[in-house]
């Protein structure tokens, strides 16, 4: 047995009626709010977009490194932080960032009003630290935009059921920008990034790697679920439950970049394969003596999001995200199974939905993996993805491998439609 767990995710009803057809929602990372320059070049940015005539809602991030900074000075104060304290420590920096912005624009003789993710009315459920958004109530955003005012709302956070603040795990911006998109009837939902779009691999690793036209809601749920991390998981599936567009593109330039939305035959014309994804660490556990039921519950319990499942007769292998690995350790231990973690593994993922109908992708793939002498040591599969793990000293070796072997780096792995 081998499959690929999504969560799935609570139905948000729009909290308005009322659809706004002329409503744009811009999102902003870090890296685009890292100082006050680039705080007053995305305020100019909000105010250019207000003034072709749209209502425009920012979203914005915690400045550059803010995040990791409150998370380190949290646990030098405390050696295992309270989650509810952590979640009123982190979200922190997104309101500094969404309250300067909001400065910026004003400066810019536009009216302007930050809220937070509880002022927005953004409702989650309890669960510190990766809270699932359950309702967005929006009529303050509403208010404000009907005041003819830009609205700047602090990404990554909610107010839980029980009054307490949460964030929503980390990338969380994403997942605000695309529930307020949804909740709105927003026309789109710009995620505004330091890349140029969604590429065929890691900009960063892979130099020749091409900026995507267009991917549908499967590969990119695909690609972020296996380490694309320009968007946050949750977002993709918000925005395919919800049918939001996203137009995944940079804030230093005008260039458009990547829409991820519903497949269309344009997309599987030019290229089978839409990119090649990674991870350099990756938790795998091998669990022996204990019934499939029982182990998935536990680990569900404990809050533990399990990614790939792989089944022997008594013998499961399964994977689930670094941060959960106390949860996950924490669950076992109390089953009392017998359980080992295997270190030092990352992994290569293709992922294109054009391989559904065509033959010969497998068999490329491991070709290829052999010819530069890797040796996978698990394999999962969807049918629009490959995966493999591997230890994580292959990993780069693996991904530049395939890049080449599949043609990414050529135009038509662009998808560009004439
Ligand atoms: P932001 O702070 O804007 O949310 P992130 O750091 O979360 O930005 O995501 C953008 C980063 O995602 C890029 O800098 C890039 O290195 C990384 N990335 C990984 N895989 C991909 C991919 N396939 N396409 C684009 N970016 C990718
Ligand atoms: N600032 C948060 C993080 O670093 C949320 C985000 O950037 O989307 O994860
Ligand atoms: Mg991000």
């Amino acid at each position: 047995m081998m499959e690929t767990a999504y969560e799935t995710l609570p139905e948000v009803e729009p909290a308005e009626a009322k659809a706004s057809a002329g409503t744009l929602v811009m999102k902003f990372g870090g890296t685009s709010v890292a100082d006050p320059e680039k705080i007053r070049r995305v305020a100019a940015r909000l105010v250019g977009a207000r003034r072709s005539g749209v209502r425009v809602v920012g979203v914005v991030s915690a400045m550059g490194y803010h995040t990791d900074e409150l998370l380190a000075l949290a646990h030098e104060v405390s050696p295992r932080p309270k989650p509810r304290e952590l979640d009123m420590l982190i979200s922190v920096g997104e309101r500094v960032s969404c309250a300067l912005v909001a400065m910026a624009i004003a400066d810019l003789g536009t009216d302007a009003i930050s809220l937070t993710g509880s002022q927005a009315g953004i409702v989650t459920d309890t669960v510190h630290g990766k809270a699932k958004i359950v309702e967005v109530k929006a009529h303050r955003i509403h208010t404000a935009l009907d005041e003819d005012r830009i609205v700047l709302v602090a990404g990554f956070q909610g107010v839980s059921t029980a009054f307490d603040i949460t964030t929503l795990g980390r990338g969380g911006s994403d997942t605000t920008a695309v529930a307020l998109a949804a909740a709105l009837g927003a026309d789109a939902c710009e995620i505004y990034t330091d890349v140029d779009g969604v590429f065929t691999a890691d900009p960063r690793l892979v130099p020749e790697a091409r900026k995507l036209h267009a991917v549908s809601y499967e590969e990119m749920l695909e690609m972020a679920a296996s380490g694309a991390k320009v968007l946050q998981l949750r977002s993709v599936e918000f925005a395919r439950n919800h049918g939001v567009k996203l137009h995944v593109r940079s804030t230093f330039t005008d260039e458009p970049g990547t829409w991820v939305r519903e497949e269309d035959a344009r997309m599987l014309e030019k290229a089978l394969i839409s990119g090649v994804t990674h991870t350099v660490e990756e938790a795998v556990y091998e669990v022996e003596g204990v019934r499939p039921a029982d182990l998935f519950e536990a680990l569900a319990a404990a809050e533990v999001n399990v990614d790939t499942i792989i089944q022997m007769d008594s013998r499961i292998v399964f994977s689930a995200p670094l941060e959960d690995r106390p949860h996950a350790e924490e669950a076992l231990g109390r089953l009392g199974a017998r359980f080992s973690e295997q270190l030092g593994l990352g992994k290569v993922s293709i992922v294109g939905a054009g391989m559904k109908s065509h033959p010969g992708v497998a068999a490329r793939t491991f070709a290829t993996v052999r010819d530069v002498g890797v040796e996978p040591k698990f394999v999962a599969t969807s049918p629009i993805k490959i995966a493999f793990y591997l230890p994580h000293d292959d990993v780069e070796k693996a991904v530049r491998a395939l890049h080449d072997a599949f043609d990414l780096g050529s135009p038509e792995a662009e998808r560009r439609h004439a």
